[in-house]
């Protein structure tokens, strides 16, 4: 598609324009863009660093803390409320601090028991004979034995035997008793437990719900509570035949003192983290000595106090390995410590916001520097457009002039030279050439006139002296002159006067306004030569309207033709000579007269031009 009109001549100078403003922004923008972005890389690199300075200090704080508990775990307790216990490993058991925290022991020393041939007797007569009275009649008696062995055996018996014989009631009176007996062993199981799982298990066989939910509730806090000393199957046995979940954290620290007994075999010491019961779990130890912790007691005991480093270095830390935004990171294997440290930056959003912003502004400045360029490149092809225009009218204009002056010019050169060689025949043709050359003489007289009035109206100077006129009268000498010099040519003036009121008038330029238009009736009406021209008042108006029959204008022409050098269509079209500056003066004069000038006209209907000026007064 090919470039508009309006932007092909300049476009050179378009493309100049964009090419000097343009490519410099393009650059400037294109540099600002990459120092943003080694800004940003910049910005990386120093929070890389400072997280790498920060994971230093860290892993050295917590490397002297570590070392200071290790150096003191042999007379080091933590609080009752701590998932963290300290152990003392021994060859046949393990001893806790604080005592009785752990659900379940990796070893329980074995317990001397009451040896079974005590009941032999007794056993005879319940399981052979089933002779239950003879039975509960020995039982009773080794029930007042003073070895708590033979005593705890005994009630067990008797609450058996009870229960075989149908005496549910005396069975549970006996399992209180033996429940009285207290840890003392029976089979390797607490007596007070094994009672109180079979009074469990007998309320249950009764039917008696409340009770059952009481015995069960109560063994489930004993057990939690670590009263026993049992040992991992034992507990479960136990626990599952209550329906008991220990809590995660409980249950955690007793896995993690069983993996701590097999691993302190292989390692006589050691700092490790590991996962059970889905927490992370850290463990310390040293010959018989250990620590195990859970996430709490290191959250606390070690990573609290860390806090005002982490904050003035301005990181957060993880120490459980979850997955996190990690800039620096210390592996385990490394730094001697149980976890491997990742440290990133506590607000990584901060710089990247700020790089937001300045990429955002830095977008905004690109896009408002691009609407300037392009304003500026619009406004300049347009003015030059304009400037172009100018000058290609002012061209038309001196050749339209010199075609104007060619025409007298050469019938005055023709009646000159016809006298000079004699060929002006009788007196008659002697006075036609006379006329012919006093036509022409005052044509150049006026068009010299109008060319030096316009000179000086584009120059500001022209002097226009308003006294009271009579606009009636003005405009029927106007009329009788224009007829007198279009003598011979069949244009006719129609001349309409009202009685105007006065208007302030410089006669001469008025006069050569009104000639001008009349004189633009007469050219662009080549097939009627009436023109019809009235005086009249109209609104504290005067109006002195022409009016002809002729080519008409149209009406995107009608604005522009008032503006100099500029000539319609039609002009072009038929022939017509001008110079384009005829109508600029009227509109000039008629301003200067503090009036304006109105036009209606269409196409092949004629064309009415009429000044208006304020009346006077
Ligand atoms: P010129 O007549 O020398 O071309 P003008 O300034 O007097 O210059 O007029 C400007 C243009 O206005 C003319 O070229 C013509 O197209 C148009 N024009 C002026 N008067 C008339 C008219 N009475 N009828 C038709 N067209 C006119």
């Amino acid at each position: 598609m090919a470039a508009p009109a309006w932007f092909r001549p300049a476009h050179h100078l378009l493309v100049s324009f964009l090419v000097v403003t343009m490519l410099p922004a393009a650059a400037l923008f294109w540099l600002s863009w990459r120092s943003l972005e080694q800004d940003r890389l910049l910005e990386a690199q120093r929070i890389r660093e400072r997280c790498e300075q920060a994971t230093d200090l860290l892993v050295t704080a917590l490397q002297q803390k570590l070392a200071a508990l290790e150096l003191r775990l042999a007379d080091y307790a933590p609080a009752a409320n701590d998932d963290a216990l300290v152990l003392v490993f021994q060859s046949d058991r393990v001893e806790s601090r604080p005592k009785n925290r752990l659900l379940y022991y990796p070893a329980v020393p074995v317990p001397r028991e009451a040896p079974p041939a005590v009941f032999a007797r007794g056993e005879e007569l319940e399981f052979r004979r089933q002779d239950y009275a003879g039975a509960l009649t020995v039982y009773r008696e080794l029930a007042r034995s003073a070895d708590p062995g033979i005593r705890a055996g005994a009630h067990l018996r008797l609450a058996r035997t009870f229960r075989k014989a149908g005496q549910c009631q005396a069975a549970l009176v006996e399992y209180q008793e033996l429940a009285k007996c207290g840890p003392v062993p029976l089979d390797g199981v607490p007596a007070d437990l094994v009672a109180r799982r079979a009074r469990y298990a007998l309320l249950q066989e009764l039917k008696r719900p409340a009770e059952v939910r009481g015995e069960a509730d109560a063994l489930a806090r004993d057990l939690a509570a670590g009263r026993w000393l049992l040992d991992r199957v034992t507990y479960l046995h136990f626990a599952g035949e209550i329906g008991f979940q220990a809590p995660a954290e409980a249950a955690a620290l007793a896995g993690v003192v069983e993996w701590l007994w097999t691993r302190r075999r292989e390692t006589p010491s050691g700092r490790e983290s590991v996962t059970v019961e889905g927490r992370p779990m850290i463990a310390l130890w040293r010959g018989e000595h250990a620590l195990a912790a859970g996430p709490r007691y290191v959250e606390q005991s070690w990573l609290a106090p860390l806090a005002p480093l982490l904050k003035n270095q301005g990181v957060r830390m993880s120490f459980d390995g979850a997955s996190s935004p990690s800039q620096a990171e210390r592996a385990a294997s490394a730094t001697g410590l149980p976890w491997t440290v990742r440290v990133w930056s506590a607000d990584p959003g901060a710089d990247s916001r700020q790089f937001a912003a300045r990429r955002r502004f830095l977008l905004a400045a690109a896009g408002i520097l691009s609407v300037l360029v392009c304003a500026g490149s619009y406004l300049i092809a347009r003015g030059v457009n304009r400037e172009l225009a100018v000058a290609r009218l002012q061209s038309d204009f001196v050749a339209a002039v010199s075609h104007e002056f060619r025409t007298p010019l050469t019938l005055l050169r023709q009646t000159t030279e016809a006298f000079v060689e004699g060929r002006a025949g009788d007196e008659a043709e002697r006075q036609s050439f006379y006329q012919a050359q006093a036509r022409a003489t005052e044509r150049l007289h006026r068009l010299v006139e109008s060319l030096l009035d316009f000179g000086r109206m584009e120059a500001g100077a022209k002097p226009y002296r308003l006294r009271p006129t009579d606009a009636a009268q003005l405009v029927r000498g106007v009329v009788e002159e224009f007829q007198r010099e279009m003598a011979g040519s069949g244009v006719n003036v129609e001349l309409a006067v009202e009685t105007p009121p006065p208007v302030e008038a410089d006669a001469d330029a008025l006069t050569h306004a009104i000639w001008n238009l009349l004189d633009n009736a007469a050219k662009y009406s080549p097939d009627c030569r009436t023109i019809w021209v009235s005086v009249g008042g109209q609104g504290g108006e005067v109006g002195i309207a022409v009016r002809d029959h002729g080519v008409g204008i149209p009406s995107h022409e009608q604005k522009e033709i008032f503006r100099k050098f500029v000539r319609g269509a039609s002009s072009e079209s038929n022939g017509i000579q001008g110079a384009g500056i005829g109508l600029a003066m009227v509109a000039h004069i008629v301003e200067a007269h503090r009036g304006r000038v109105s036009l209606e006209s269409a196409p092949g209907a004629g064309s009415t031009f009429t000044i208006l000026l304020p009346a006077r007064g």
